[in-house]
């Protein structure tokens, strides 16, 4: 299916998600997750519309935003990061989802070259051993010790939901970390603004949205999984 038939019927969705939690539409944004995909269809993605784009692996985000050499676009970095690979990332890119520890931080921060970098906290709360992300207990000591990083900012948190299918269980999930989110904002931080929620996957954006996703990061329900 086209791209642009899958992306009609992920804004219905996410409107109707919308409705029932009374947001507006545009508070939702939708990148486009083109890890699985050729260049080719990471074009198509942009010819439909979609101007953030996701990958996890350096050398996929880096060959793709060759290809679609395009100003309009946003790149994510949406997986988990190795130390020694931040240097050949952080030029590439507008927002890393997948900050968790102090290290990488402080590797974020040197290679910055006087930007500001926009992270998001990963947040590990189902507390699956194979999740990456950080525990919890650590969020408010791990965003204190942030302040001195200057060319951080934290934009918001972001996590991933268990392998379940109980809805229940996902939806406390993202409340969890909408609660984080909401509790961090309060505070009135200059280096951790956090306003922004960044959950929900093809399995389960309507529910994150429904919770207050704010990006949802969408592969194999928008531009597949197969190429
Ligand atoms: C692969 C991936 C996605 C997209 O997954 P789909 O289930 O194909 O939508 C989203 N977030 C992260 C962190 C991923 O690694």
């Amino acid at each position: 299916m086209k791209v642009s038939n899958k992306l009609d019927i992920i804004k219905k969705n996410i409107e109707k998600a919308c409705q029932v939690s009374d947001r507006p539409p545009e508070d939702v944004k939708i990148v486009a997750v083109t890890k699985y995909v050729s260049e080719k269809r990471a074009l198509e993605a942009v010819k439909s519309g979609l101007y953030h784009l996701g990958e996890n692996r350096p050398d996929g985000l880096i060959n793709k935003q060759e290809a679609i050499n395009d100003k309009r676009v946003s790149w994510h970095f949406i997986g988990s990061l190795q130390s020694r690979k931040v240097k050949d990332v952080i030029p590439h890119i507008d927002f890393l989802h997948s900050l968790d520890r102090m290290s990488l931080a402080e590797e974020v921060n040197k290679r910055a070259e006087g930007r500001i970098v926009k992270c998001f906290i990963q947040v590990n709360i189902s507390g699956e051993e194979s999740k990456h992300g950080l525990p919890e207990e650590e969020l408010m000591s791990f965003i204190k010790s942030l302040k001195s990083l200057e060319q951080i900012q934290i934009v918001g948190l972001m996590t991933m939901a268990p392998h379940t299918h109980n809805e229940k269980i996902i939806r406390q999930t993202f409340r969890r970390l909408k609660t984080w989110q909401t509790h961090i904002s309060e505070q009135g931080l200059n280096h951790a603004p956090c306003q922004e929620l960044s959950m929900g996957m093809s399995n389960d954006y309507g529910l994150a949205v429904e919770e207050g996703a704010t990006f949802v990061r969408i592969g194999s329900a928008l531009v597949g999984n197969d190429q």
